[in-house]
């Protein structure tokens, strides 16, 4: 009987994955404390001292979906997560990808790519290798029946805040109907036909998100972008794949001494990711109720969190470096209550 039962793919798929050392971490001499012994577990040899000072490791484990090691490249980390939810989007589900993790971890380096510090060539991020499946699924003789449209759409919120990222920063606003279905007003939907429209959309995102900014990653840090590549059936939504780069998520932590503006950023990114912690879990739980109200990041992305066919995927990213330690541990946490029991 148990053979012929045809397995319930996952809903929730968890993973991590570990950058290299930095040349900066390396020139302030910081050691690398993370180790992935296997392809589903991450250890981090945290240093402490005894009460007489002497000195231990202390090895925690953490055990994942995948457990992705410093050599892997952004299409091996897609293989696993993402590449699987294509399917549910032509099945007409709702799929995500989150990248989770602190500042500097590797999120927008695996989301959008780019150059890295350790090679001159430009890897290709999440975003592309999804639109590419995506573009090659649409020419199977069994998808071309369903004449699916593509769409792609690009904002990002900050502070409780929707801004689209196609339409120069415009502020959106967010509205929920009489059933349910929430709306982002006149968020744009670029209609792409090929891989090399989706990688203008992109680079057009990008480059408005940090628009007016010093450092590419003072206003990144602070903001959620959501990516989102939309299937029309004559009109009518059919699926979507929203790709998120959050936040990062060490902004609580320094709560204490920040300025006024930026403990109110802290405590709103806070409550966003615990938000978004909560309805994950309720996806893999099968829960009734899920709390999706309770910050703007959940609430756009209700449709991903409920309903059958809906799919996840969470990319928990972390440095490797001792000084990056407290904050490392904190995203493990963080990734290992999402997983499905
Ligand atoms: P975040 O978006 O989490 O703040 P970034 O993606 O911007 O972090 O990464 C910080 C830096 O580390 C960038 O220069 C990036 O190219 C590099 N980097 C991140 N992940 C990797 C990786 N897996 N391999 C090589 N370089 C990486
Ligand atoms: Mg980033």
């Amino acid at each position: 009987l148990q053979a012929s039962m045809p397995r319930q793919p996952h809903r929730i798929c968890v993973c991590v994955r570990k950058r290299p050392l930095n040349q900066r971490e390396v020139e302030l001499n910081d050691i690398d404390v993370v180790t992935v012994p296997c392809q589903d577990v991450v250890m981090v040899h945290e240093a402490k001292q005894k009460l007489d000072l002497t000195q231990y490791l202390d090895n925690q484990i953490f055990r994942f979906d995948y457990a992705f090691d410093d050599h892997a490249t952004n299409e091996l980390v897609y293989r696993h997560t993402a590449q699987p939810l294509v399917e549910t989007i032509f099945r007409g589900g709702m799929a995500s990808c989150f990248a989770y993790g602190q500042t500097g971890s590797g999120k927008t380096h695996t989301m959008r790519g780019g150059f890295s510090s350790q090679s001159s060539e430009c890897s290709r991020g999440i975003y592309i290798l999804v639109a590419e499946d995506v573009f090659r699924r649409l020419k199977d003789p069994s998808c071309l029946i369903l004449e699916l449209r593509v769409y792609g759409a690009f904002f990002e919120i900050y502070g409780g805040k929707v801004f689209d990222l196609l339409n120069s920063k415009k502020r959106l606003r967010v509205l929920e109907d009489g059933k349910h279905q929430i709306q982002v007003v006149g968020l744009r939907e670029e209609e792409v036909t090929s891989v090399e429209d989706v990688s203008k959309l992109i680079e057009m995102g990008s480059k408005c998100r940090t628009s007016g900014q010093t450092s590419a990653n003072t206003h990144s840090s602070r903001s959620h972008a959501i990516f989102q590549i939309i299937l029309k059936k004559r009109g009518h939504l059919y699926a979507k794949f929203s790709l998120i780069d959050l936040a990062g998520n060490e902004r609580g932590a320094d709560i204490s001494t920040a300025d006024r503006q930026t403990r109110l950023e802290g405590a709103d990114i806070n409550k966003s990711l615990l938000a978004l912690k909560e309805c994950i879990r309720a996806l893999g739980r099968n829960k009734a109720h899920t709390p999706f109200r309770a910050s703007k990041l959940t609430q756009v992305l209700r449709d991903s969190f409920i309903g059958e066919n809906s799919r996840t995927c969470m990319i928990a990213t972390v440095s490797p470096g001792m000084r990056s330690c407290e904050h490392s541990l904190n995203t493990l946490r963080y990734a290992n209550c999402v997983k499905e029991l």
